[in-house]
């Protein structure tokens, strides 16, 4: 069984942090495939349109009939772990200061025989497992056998660790507490064991509803960032970047205005200022300090989320100036992961639909609630998937957008 994961001790500022490694790299292109189920947590493998063949490795044709028409699908998770090696030494330095490592081979329930990285808890084969895809720290698709069951403390297994970005003991900066959505990541966080949850406010005059209890949470120290004001965050990042392990970046400004229904730029060009330029500053100011502490032992910094909107895949004219800023902040935070990657900081992007909050009063349901969102932001830091669709409304987007994104253009613009 997993021993529980100690707090860790006070930092010694004299030692030098250990470098990020990032795992071996090299792909084929056909493996890579493995990468789109795996981002989202889920386990993908080939599967032949002809013959119905499942194969593993990834490759260009089947290798039962030689067909091309190859289909990426989930399969089922279950298997049994029918060998193991013990890594004990090895010529790749981020193994090499990890060994002992377990790795084996599992046949799925469906047939195929897959390599994995294998939990401490799995027993000595033959064992019955669960197979799940999983991002390394160098943002490739990897598999990893864990218990047929859960255990007590699974997540804090070495393996896990290595593959999950889990709040548990890690320093936590949430840029804007006063939203609905904001104070539930806080309360989120905090449950989900984080050591310190720094919560931004940009107008510390005002005294929001909700924020005296999130005040009174221990873990919680408010700080007066404005992410707006290159300065202010600045500032802050001078104070506590060096420590933060996970930046949840969710301040936005939402209104709800297409083009000819308002006149002027003012409330697009306030939309652009936090969505797209506020992770700018956030990114230049913070993204430095989180890169260099990407191996920082078992508190090392792990992630940099992003509060998206599914609009950013398709343009919801009702909204449609938000929409534009959130596409622009979507594309920055694919360069932000890009660099990030080498270091094995992950970049989680989030999309919800129409959050249920004032600026979304005129939307029919289905909407997503701030608490459900939360625990969907919570869940990807422990899962480690790095794009979340939340809710009906997105995973409905995600799908239709897939399937044909000019039909989803047209789709969204008469609703
Ligand atoms: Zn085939």
């Amino acid at each position: 069984m997993t021993p529980p994961l100690q707090k860790p001790k006070r930092k010694n500022p004299i030692l030098r942090t250990r470098l990020p490694v990032p795992p071996p790299q090299a792909r084929s292109r056909y493996a890579l495939g493995l990468l789109r189920g795996a981002a989202q947590g889920r386990l993908e493998l080939q599967e032949c349109r002809d013959c119905g063949q499942v194969q593993y490795p990834p490759r260009e044709m089947c290798r039962r009939c030689l067909s091309d028409r190859l289909d990426w699908k989930p399969q089922p998770e279950d298997g049994e772990l029918i060998s193991e090696t013990l890594l004990r030494h090895s010529l790749e330095l981020f193994f090499r200061e990890r060994v002992p490592w377990r790795t084996g081979l599992v046949r799925l329930r469906g047939g195929v025989t897959v390599v994995a990285h294998i939990h401490a808890d799995v027993p000595p084969p033959p064992a019955r497992v669960r197979v799940r895809a999983h991002l390394d720290r160098a943002g490739q698709a990897v598999l990893v056998a864990i218990p047929e069951r859960d255990t007590p403390n699974m997540a804090d297994d070495k393996i896990m660790r290595e593959m999950t970005c889990d709040p548990k003991f890690r320093k936590v900066l949430v840029t804007d507490g006063k939203t609905a959505v904001g104070q539930a990541l806080v309360k989120a966080l905090a449950k989900a064991g984080a050591d310190i949850v720094w919560v931004g406010n940009a107008e510390p005059w005002k005294n929001f509803p909700g924020f005296d209890e999130i005040k009174s949470i221990p873990q919680v120290t408010l700080l007066n960032l404005d992410v707006t004001d290159q300065r202010s965050v600045r500032e802050i990042a001078g104070e506590i970047a060096g420590r933060v392990d996970i930046v949840v970046n969710n301040a936005e400004v939402h209104r709800t205005y297409g083009i000819s229904a308002r006149y002027g730029t003012d409330a697009a060009r306030a939309e652009m200022d936090v969505n797209y330029f506020g992770l700018l500053r956030l990114a230049q100011e913070f993204g430095p300090a989180l890169k260099a502490r990407g191996a920082d032992g078992v508190n090392s910094a792990v992630a940099w989320v992003n509060l998206l909107s599914i609009y950013a895949l398709a343009n919801f004219p009702p909204h449609g100036t938000f929409s534009a800023s959130k596409a622009a902040a979507h594309s920055l935070a694919q360069c932000l992961r890009a660099e990030m990657r080498p270091t094995g900081v992950r970049v989680i992007n989030v999309y919800p639909g129409p959050i249920d909050d004032e600026w979304n009063q005129l939307l029919l349901p289905p909407k997503i609630a701030p608490g459900a969102l939360a625990n969907a932001i919570v869940n990807a830091l422990r899962q480690g998937t790095e794009d979340v669709y939340p809710g009906d409304v997105a995973q409905d987007w995600l799908a239709r957008w897939r399937d044909n994104p000019k039909a989803l253009e047209v789709e969204a613009s008469n609703p």
